[in-house]
């Protein structure tokens, strides 16, 4: 009799533990905050995810630190932006030793795979010039087009490692496809007046988004991505901005204002800040982001 209750105890706590299992949300890792805010799109209240870069955090010089390499040891899925932006992401993935998500296990998305890439260099540069960039520009999320590519790659991801899920996973990427294509109309529109307009930025992470949007790539405070302002840059880049009357300086969330101030001043130039990533300035989602982006550099440039 006692075993009876015993038996019936045990089968409990067993059907229990299963139906927990399926409730457990599926972990995904990403390298950015912006990769992390399409994966909550796609994978909704089924996954949990954490970026590994936090807000405002330079891409390009991110210090993993041990509790990066704890959270990719549990992902079931690892998104990263690829190109050279997060090549610190290698180190945490070989320490964390999680097969699950390893370079070419299914667990394992590069969202820059199916991107179409722009400034690829013809010839490969030599390290010796130490540029970053060295593979394209890798800014490739400031074009919203391809933020449904990237939701897309997110999406193969998430049907490989949690396939009974995948009508779900279906379903909330193509709401995020249309909700992008909508916006994407009032984005065009509210751009239409500042089309061809000339554009001074900080650092070379605009391209994708000027393509989009018709605005013509000026120049940079920095002389080359990743090398800091010099005087001299700066002195030739006031003289050459007053002449083609360029008006605005797009300066992201993470940088300094010293420069800018400089080139303002001098120029009657007015400073567009931006967020850097979701969550800077008060930014929450990816299209959110790509609104308040849109929207000051309309206001900047008017
Ligand atoms: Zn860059």
């Amino acid at each position: 009799m006692k075993s009876m209750f015993y038996r019936a105890f045990l089968a409990l706590i067993i059907a229990l533990s299963v139906s927990c299992q399926a409730q457990a949300a599926v972990k995904v890792v990403t390298s950015t905050p912006e990769l992390a805010a399409i994966a909550k799109e796609v994978g909704g209240a089924r996954i949990s995810v954490v970026s590994l870069a936090k807000p405002d955090q330079d891409y390009h010089k991110v210090e993993a630190r041990p509790s990066d390499v704890r959270q990719v040891a549990q992902a079931a899925l690892l998104v990263r932006v690829g190109m050279d932006i997060d090549l610190w992401m290698d180190a945490v993935i070989n320490a964390a030793r999680n097969s699950k998500v390893s370079r070419g296990a299914p667990g394992y998305v590069d969202a820059s795979a199916m991107i179409r890439k722009l400034q690829v260099p013809k010839a490969s540069i030599t390290g010796a010039s130490g540029d970053i960039h060295a593979m394209g520009n890798p800014h490739y999320w400031l074009d919203p087009a391809n933020g449904k590519v990237i939701a897309y790659e997110i999406l193969l991801g998430l049907r490989k490692v949690d396939s009974k899920n995948a009508a779900s996973y279906d379903g909330n990427y193509s709401a995020f496809v249309k909700r992008i294509d909508a916006k994407m109309q009032q984005w065009k529109a509210s751009m239409a007046p500042v089309k061809g307009h000339p554009v001074v930025a900080y650092h070379d992470e605009w391209i994708y988004f000027y393509t989009r949007f018709g605005l013509r790539a000026f120049g940079y405070l920095e002389p080359k991505p990743g090398i800091p302002p010099s005087a001299g840059h700066i002195s030739d880049l006031i003289s050459r901005m007053k002449t083609a009357k360029a008006k605005a300086v797009i300066v992201p969330s993470i940088y300094p204002m010293r420069f800018p101030e400089t080139v303002a001043s001098a120029t009657g130039a007015r400073i567009v800040r931006v967020p850097y990533s979701v969550g800077s300035m008060g930014t929450s989602g990816y299209i959110n982001y790509m609104d308040a982006i849109v929207s000051a550099v309309v206001r900047g440039m008017r």
